[in-house]
């Protein structure tokens, strides 16, 4: 890494590199990683982190993996690229495997991100209403607080308005209710009582807004990027069955929660449901090549068949499904079930929150602790009583923090306004039990040493 070491590289990335969605300060250069093993990276200076956020919530195996190398090797010197106009192996053999996933019928189409999964959900959904004889349908709901991605028609479904606002109009036809926040609750309301109101509500916004128009509801199990928020069970169910009532389809995006993260195969395992349309991206590759999945239900894809004119989903991604990708994909998923990932995952999660949660109890900015799987969220605030959301600038602060200890946490932002307070913690799933005591002793440590006062 010697010939790393060099300041000019900050020079050269701050005169080139434009970041995704991070303030421009020159002061405060970006971290320039280097090299990933396990569940930790060294910068190009060799300063080692414990990487608590497997990237941007992604890297569900760690780093390093050989056999990943391999996979996509081997694939490219056998066929480095076919159009999924018509098929390839690694292509079917995935799609058969995701399915064995699943537990269900569903058609496979292949894209390269979450942001193009849910647009192809979007278009799915509007077409297939068209196609069944309900062309008036063509209305989303969404969730205030969740993300769905960067592209015009899934930003519009995002929730978050601080990404919002600088861009719109954006795609017409997206409305949003507000999702289960149990913290927030109302004094006297249980979570269940809670989650059964924000449920009602979403019935509601569909009889107000006239049944007849509405093509789809699409949510996270649980809301990752926006604060953490995880609805009690008795809300899916409720949502599945709302959905069936008014003939709605149900799109589950599962781009975070898939692939082990939350302590199942797929976080709406968790509830008992079978969406319609489950969107996936992220874990499916632990992102060692970009992929990403809409998996539609087999009786949709049933209106998209046949030699009739125009009935056929006019919708190409050249590089959608390209081989490599998908024969890394399959090795990942064989990778998460010979290590037992999904479980580890379930156990270690319980794990980090039973060792977090005491500091809701002992620490004066902290309100709420709480989590699914190998992820978890510490919602910062300013007062316990009124739970007045801690500055987003203390957050950031103990992010930054962290990273000075060698350990690397999120935190959510540019969400809504005045709620950017929540830690997030997501780490590998196969991080070892000697990585997870070295994130809890940091974090502690790091909070402890950080009063808002
Ligand atoms: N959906 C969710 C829940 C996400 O968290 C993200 C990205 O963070 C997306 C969709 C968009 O995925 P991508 O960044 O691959 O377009």
């Amino acid at each position: 890494m010697d010939q790393l070491r060099t300041a000019s590289w900050t020079e050269k990335d701050q005169g080139n590199v434009w970041h995704h969605i991070s303030p421009y300060v020159e002061e405060k250069p970006a971290m320039i990683t280097a090299k990933g093993e396990g569940a930790w990276l060294t910068d190009h200076e060799g300063n080692r982190y414990m990487d608590g956020m497997s990237g941007l919530w992604c890297v569900n195996i760690g780093y390093g993996r050989e056999e990943l190398a391999q996979a996509a090797f081997e694939q490219m010197k056998e066929l480095c690229y076919a159009p999924l106009t018509q098929s390839h192996l690694p292509a079917i053999q995935l799609a058969e495997k995701i399915n064995e996933w699943l537990e269900g019928e569903y058609m496979i189409f292949y894209s390269n991100s979450g942001s193009e999964a849910n647009e192809v959900a979007f278009k799915i959904s509007r077409q297939y209403h068209q196609q069944n004889g309900n062309s008036g349908r063509y209305k989303f709901i969404s969730r205030h607080r969740a993300y769905h991605g960067s592209s015009m028609g899934a930003l519009a479904a995002t929730g978050q308005a601080l990404r919002k606002y600088k861009y719109e109009p954006l795609a017409s036809g997206f409305l949003h209710v507000a999702p289960p926040d149990p913290y927030r609750r109302p004094n006297g309301m249980t979570a269940k009582e809670h989650s059964n109101l924000r449920a009602e509500e979403l019935e509601q916004k569909i009889i107000w807004e006239q049944k007849e128009t509405i093509a789809a509801v699409i949510m996270e199990p649980l809301i990752t990027g926006g604060g953490i928020l995880i609805p009690d069970k008795v809300y899916i169910e409720k949502v599945q069955e709302i959905c069936e009532k008014y003939g709605v389809l149900l799109i589950i995006d599962e781009v975070i929660c898939g692939f082990g993260r939350t302590g199942k195969k797929f976080g709406h395992q968790h509830f008992g449901i079978k969406p319609d349309i489950v969107t996936m991206a992220k874990g499916l590759t632990s992102a060692y090549l970009p992929l990403s999945v809409t998996a539609v239900k087999k009786e949709i894809f049933e209106k998209f068949k046949g030699t009739e004119e125009n009935v056929h989903f006019r919708h190409i991604n050249t590089f959608g499904g390209n081989p490599s990708a998908c024969a890394v994909a399959l090795k990942n998923l064989e990778i998460i079930e010979a290590e037992n990932l999904v479980d580890r995952s379930a156990e270690k999660g319980s794990f980090l929150l039973k060792e977090l949660l005491p500091l809701a109890e002992t620490h004066p900015n902290i309100g709420d602790v709480r989590g699914l799987g190998m992820i978890v969220g510490i919602e910062l605030v300013a007062n316990k009583q009124s739970k007045e959301p801690a500055p987003s600038a203390f957050a950031a602060n103990i992010v930054q923090a962290c990273r000075q200890e060698g350990l690397i946490i999120g935190k959510n932002g540019d969400t809504v306004d005045g709620y950017n307070n929540v830690l997030t913690i997501c780490p590998p799933l196969s991080s070892t039990d000697a990585d997870l005591m070295y994130l809890i002793g940091t974090l502690k440590k790091v909070l402890a040493e950080n009063i808002c006062k």
